[in-house]
């Protein structure tokens, strides 16, 4: 029995299929229709519109207007660490192009940004769904933050080690480098290593 598949899920298929090929949407949608009514008693409702937002999400690259390709390194690559173009475009929209934070826009002179409300580095991805405005100062505010939080992490794994190993120098730096962080109050939400 044929599992059941999303749209998505086999135009991605039919994409992965033909990596690095000009794919017009026609021939795309009719296969994909073809797959879909195997699991599904109608044909699927919009087939069209899956390619298109598979593309705002960044996987799949527009060619030319109603034709794309899959390209396996783009897609695995640096480029997915920022929102495709139509996707920023989508969020600044929907968010009327003003920060979620203080409500100030171009309007108001100051410039903004699209931001990954979860981050790419813990599985966000570039949906509209994740994107929200943010103003520069806002953004720089979450950037610092996430910043802080990368690093209290990096001491965390570098404490580790050191237990393991008993160096006894790295161990009193990081246990500095914790005080610091609680001193401070910043990311008391990711938990010092308890004891020694
Ligand atoms: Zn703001």
């Amino acid at each position: 029995m044929a599992e059941s598949k999303t749209i998505s899920d086999l135009v991605m298929e039919y994409f992965r299929r033909h990596p690095n090929e000009d794919l017009p949407m026609g021939p795309v949608v009719d296969w994909v229709t073809e797959e879909y009514l195997r699991s599904h008693p109608s044909p699927p409702r919009d087939p069209w519109r899956a390619i298109r937002k598979l593309h705002q999400e960044g996987k799949l690259v527009k060619v030319r207007k109603g034709v794309h390709r899959y390209d396996p390194e783009r897609v695995e690559g640096v480029h997915l660490f920022d929102f495709p173009p139509e996707a920023k475009e989508a969020i600044f929209r929907r968010d009327s192009y003003r920060c979620v934070v203080c409500g100030k826009g171009i309007a108001d002179g100051v410039e903004i940004h699209a931001d990954h409300i979860k981050p790419k580095d813990r599985g966000g991805d570039n949906s509209v769904e994740n994107g929200q405005t943010l103003c520069t100062q806002h953004n720089n505010i979450k950037k610092n933050y996430s910043q802080t939080e990368a690093g209290k992490r990096y001491f965390i794994r570098i404490y580790e080690k050191a237990l393991a190993s008993d160096d006894q120098n790295m161990i009193r730096f990081c246990k500095d480098v914790f005080d610091a962080y609680n001193r401070h109050g910043i990311n008391g939400h990711i938990r010092r290593p308890n004891g020694r």
